[in-house]
């Protein structure tokens, strides 16, 4: 079996809940090439070719890409980290972080700011600093 190897699907496109089977529902999407392979000890596939594949602008395949990706899957679907690791071609880990940042964000209860919470923090920073003068 093959070691590690994104597939195709970060460097397209459609690559979105809302333009590509695969990556909304999990379903294969028919025509496509695939082989087996190993991430973090488990196993997963690899798609190499597929008939939905639109490469991406070289300045759009960066970090900030794979981010929205990973957190476009968290919000809309209900699949496992696992899963969302596989679909976007990053380890459980990367997930995982992106996860976690998504779940310390929440609105300030004063003026509905989103912020990274830390604590039992209800007011972002610029509220909390307004507060104590
Ligand atoms: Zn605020």
């Amino acid at each position: 079996m093959a070691k590690s190897t994104p597939s195709i699907c970060f460097d397209c496109k459609n690559g979105y809940a809302h333009k590509c089977e695969w990556v909304h529902t999990y379903t294969p999407v028919p025509g496509w090439e695939y082989k087996d392979v190993m991430r973090e000890k488990t196993k997963g596939i690899q798609v190499i070719k597929c008939p939905n594949f639109e490469r991406e602008s070289d300045a759009k395949r960066n970090k900030t890409v794979r981010t929205e990706r990973i957190l476009e899957l968290a919000k809309n679907s209900k699949l496992s980290v696992r899963m969302i690791a596989e679909k976007v071609g990053v380890s459980d880990y990367t997930v995982q972080q992106e996860v976690k940042k998504l779940k310390r964000k929440v609105a300030c209860v004063k003026c509905g700011a989103e912020f990274e919470k830390k604590g039992s923090q209800k007011w972002c920073d610029k509220c909390r600093k307004e507060k104590k003068k």
